[in-house]
């Protein structure tokens, strides 16, 4: 529900900082400039200009700080309604005060994500828009913030505008067939919806499909590496992370520890996990070593399998490949500097093997596209639009709208009634409704709302 009042929230960071603001929105935004802050000079506050004064105590004018206010008239604002920023010092005390001042002054304090959520329920966002911005604050990398910035400037709920559209045109054609219920359905028309319906599935089913990049751009992958001992686990690990920090050893096995570092490749960040040498052992440090890479095995995306290239395959080896089927993994033929020994015949077929030297770095930079490309397609790194499907409500809701459709088809085929067709195409277009918002239930949007910060 959405009540007219006013709210006020910190919108920087607590703690300290160079400068602090507090965000006020709603009609009285500009009431309340009125009574804690003072310019130079007279008259009020002219929209989206930014004024020097004094911010003060609405009971006795009392100077809380000094600092710059600007008021944003509705509708060219955040949130669509009059907006006040009052920019004051940094630090927690200062600007709690700015605030508690706009409290007394008339404001509410508003709720985790209630800007936002105004921004949206006014219009001036859908809800895809309102999600990527979660997406926004939270990107730590190039790739993933790419793909929030083209959500939030809207290119996903374009597209969903686009398949809606093409949707309601073939629920239009069945809908006046309905209506003269005598006539049959001439066969131009029937190709018409058929085509109709079946160019919005596959639109869909990209999108769809697009979860699985989307997850992995906003998330990441994990990266184990695994070999027997001395292949060069360590020394591939810094020329992946170009810094010294795995010990590098001439004694096998005395990479005990799991190491891990975060790299990243092309913006996507990619943790690398070291096992300790994956093989049978007596020690007992180094089983609990072994332990762990075995259960780090399990949890990994993508397994870099390590083999010397100047030595012949083992026993030890040939145990790993067994240990990886099923696992999605590169096999990662190291130490091709030196004179090559290894028989390639005898590592699985059907996995690619990467040529790599971890000493002087020739194929390092073939290893990271083999890892990028093993997860995310040419097309979404070349596409312009970054449109990939990153959370699991979308998802979730695109399977629906994809079902709706598949049913329909089987309809459509076996020739049903036009009411019938009509509902799976609204079924599937209420499912759209709800990615964007249109036809959210309360309880989603505040379930959605509630993760974002106050203030936002
Ligand atoms: P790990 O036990 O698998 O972690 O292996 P390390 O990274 O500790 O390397 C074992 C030994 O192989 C060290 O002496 C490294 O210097 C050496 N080594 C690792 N990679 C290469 C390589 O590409 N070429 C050569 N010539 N030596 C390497």
């Amino acid at each position: 529900m959405y009540v007219e009042d006013t709210i006020a929230a910190i919108a920087t960071p607590v703690g300290c900082g160079g400068i602090g603001i507090v965000r006020v929105s709603g009609p009285d935004a500009s009431g309340i400039a009125d009574r804690v802050f003072r310019k130079q000079g007279n008259g009020g506050l002219e929209s989206h200009r930014f004024y020097y004064g004094r911010i003060t105590d609405p009971a006795d004018s009392s100077l809380l700080d000094e600092g710059m206010a600007v008021l944003m008239r509705a509708p060219r604002s955040y949130t669509r309604e009059d907006v006040l920023e009052l920019h004051c010092h940094g630090g927690y005390l200062v600007v709690q005060r700015v605030l508690d001042a706009c409290l007394r002054a008339g404001a509410r304090l508003s709720e985790a994500g209630e800007f936002t959520r105004r921004a949206f329920l006014n219009g001036r966002i859908d809800l895809c828009q309102a999600e990527s911005i979660i997406d926004l604050i939270n990107s730590r990398t190039e790739m993933s913030l790419a793909f929030a910035q083209s959500q939030r400037e809207g290119t996903l709920s374009a597209r969903l505008g686009e398949i809606a559209g093409v949707l309601r045109h073939a629920l239009a054609l069945i809908e006046a067939f309905m209506d003269f219920p005598e006539e049959d359905l001439d066969v131009a028309t029937q190709g018409q919806i058929e085509s109709l319906a079946g160019r919005s599935r596959e639109e869909l089913g990209a999108l769809l499909e697009s979860y699985a990049h989307g997850k992995v751009i906003r998330d990441g992958i994990s990266v184990l590496l695994a070999g027997k001992p001395n292949v060069g686990k360590s020394s591939l690990l810094n020329a992946l992370t170009l810094e010294q920090r795995a010990i590098v050893s001439h004694i096998p096995g005395t990479t005990r520890d799991v190491i891990e570092e975060i790299i990243n490749i092309e913006g996507l960040p990619v943790r690398i996990i070291d096992s300790a040498g994956i093989r049978h052992s007596h020690d007992e440090i180094e089983q609990e070593g072994i332990r762990r890479s075995l259960e780090k095995l399990a949890l990994a995306d993508l397994v870099l399998f390590l083999v010397d290239g100047s030595a012949a395959i083992d026993h030890q080896d040939l145990e790993l490949v067994q240990a990886l089927s099923g696992k999605r993994f590169i096999t990662v033929i190291n130490k091709t500097d030196l004179p090559q020994v290894l028989d390639e015949k005898a590592l699985p077929a059907d996995a690619q093997a990467v040529h790599i030297s971890s000493k002087d770095g020739r194929g390092i930079e073939q290893l990271r596209s083999a890892i990028l490309s093993s997860f995310v397609s040419e097309r979404v790194l070349t596409s312009r639009d970054h449109i990939a499907i990153t959370s699991s409500r979308h998802r979730d809701i695109l399977i629906r709208a994809v079902d709706a459709l598949d049913k329909f088809r089987l309809q459509f085929t076996s020739g049903a009634s036009g009411e019938l067709l009509a509902i799976d195409l609204r079924e599937s277009l209420a499912a759209i409704g709800e990615m964007t918002g249109e036809t959210t239930p309360d309880d989603i949007l505040d379930i959605i709302f509630s993760s974002f910060c106050i203030g936002k």
